[in-house]
């Protein structure tokens, strides 16, 4: 799922254009920059290629997601629902600004179960933030009407799923705010940098503002600039755009060599009985970045992930026992190790996530494995990949009914 294995010219000739006139900064200077705007462009390129009136790119996918749900208004005691199984990246931007995260179980689609999200609406409830995790996508109708039932703000964190769409639109475009990472192990990278894109022009101008010190970007002397609300630096710097540009370029070419090689891999897989696939909502279509699977028990799952280690296919998964994307590795988040003092309302409100019964999420989570899908591999290595997963699975699964 990353654009990294293939760095080539095109990053080169936009980073190459920045360096020549050294302005590294995306505003102001405009006499020296040989009239290379490079944040801007990529704005406008990633707007019109996501079907999206407004972007705005940031300095990372969490600056992003921060970034939006300030400028959807959020902010101390909101309650935002969130999944147990996302990046840490989700509850940090919420907590962020005071508001208070409230975790609800996933489902088969591993990503946000609505009729979980739905239990969990209070009045103080303002945003849902499905996360379309490892390349496929929450059930966007359901949360969409709930959404729309309930006067909430619906903010897609699409940050592993560029690309994906949903009824033949863009994940990340059907929410209120969609928010996207372009660190350095995404689909397409800046090295860091993360971009919110929105029809909402309210939003838009919050977001702009807010990522820059509340700056009103209003004429041409930065100095002289009002700053109608309080804001913060979640800027990009032009170089940082400059390489997301040349990856922006070779984003389908990307996506269709992962489509390739997951393809490959799903197929040797469809052949071992009891293994079954992650559901994608009718109407979805994945980015292909991961290929995610099930087996049918937590032990056989455990003992197949570690088997497949041994049998040298890296970058397999098991996220039930992972530091950083299932509630089961966030100690620190459990018990609220902060170095200084959490606000009143996350420490009043916050649920007691030691005790919340999360089994579903247990289930679903206990059982998958989720398999990295390169682009950089030669249709060889697929092959030998796509066969040694296939024994490694059947192997575990006869094992399991002699
Ligand atoms: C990577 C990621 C983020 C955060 O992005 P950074 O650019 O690394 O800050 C947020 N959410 C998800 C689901 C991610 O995978």
């Amino acid at each position: 799922m990353a654009g990294f294995e293939l760095f080539g010219n095109e990053e080169r000739k936009h980073v190459n254009d920045v360096m020549e006139s050294g302005i590294l900064m995306r505003y102001g200077f405009d006499g020296m920059r040989n009239n290379h705007w490079k944040a801007k462009e990529f704005e406008a390129a990633f707007a019109k290629r996501m079907g999206a009136d407004y972007c705005q790119l940031v300095s990372s996918g969490t600056a992003a997601l921060t970034v939006a749900l300030a400028s959807a208004g959020i902010g101390a005691g909101d309650e935002v629902i969130m999944p147990t199984f996302t990046f840490v990246a989700s509850f940090e931007s919420i907590m962020a600004l005071g508001a208070v995260p409230v975790l609800v179980d996933i489902d088969d689609t591993l990503t946000l179960d609505p009729q979980a999200v739905e239990a969990a609406i209070t009045p103080k409830t303002k945003c849902v933030m499905p996360v379309h995790m490892c390349g496929s996508m929450a059930r966007l109708t359901e949360l969409q009407a709930i959404c729309k039932k309930h006067r909430l703000i619906l903010l897609e964190d699409a940050c592993q799923a560029l690309g994906g769409t949903f009824n033949g639109k863009p994940l990340g475009s059907i929410g209120d705010l969609g928010c996207f990472s372009f660190d350095f192990v995404k689909t397409i990278t800046c090295g860091e940098g993360g971009g919110i894109i929105t029809n909402n022009q309210q939003y838009a101008i919050h977001a702009d503002q807010y990522q820059d010190h509340g700056h009103d970007h209003i004429g041409k002397d930065r100095g002289a600039e009002t700053h109608p609300h309080l804001g913060y630096n979640f800027r990009i710097s032009e170089l940082h755009a400059a390489i997301g540009l040349g990856q922006l370029e070779k984003l389908d070419d990307f996506l269709a060599l992962q489509k390739k090689n997951y393809t490959i891999l799903r197929e040797a897989l469809s052949q071992v009985e009891g293994v079954t696939f992650r559901t994608v909502p009718e109407g979805g279509e994945e980015n292909y970045s991961f290929l995610n699977f099930f087996l049918p028990t937590q032990e056989l799952t455990e003992r197949a992930h570690k088997a497949l280690g041994e049998a040298g296919v890296d970058g397999c998964f098991y996220w039930f026992k992972n530091n950083w994307h299932y509630i089961n590795g966030w100690e620190h988040l459990r018990n609220f190790k902060t170095f200084g003092n959490l606000s009143s309302e996350i420490k009043n409100q916050m649920q007691n996530l030691n005790t919340t019964n999360f089994s579903k999420s247990d289930y679903w989570m206990g059982r998958t494995i989720s398999c990295l899908v390169k682009i950089g591999w030669t249709e060889a290595e697929v092959q030998s990949r796509a066969k040694k997963m296939a024994t490694v699975c059947e192997h575990m699964l006869v094992a399991k009914k002699a």
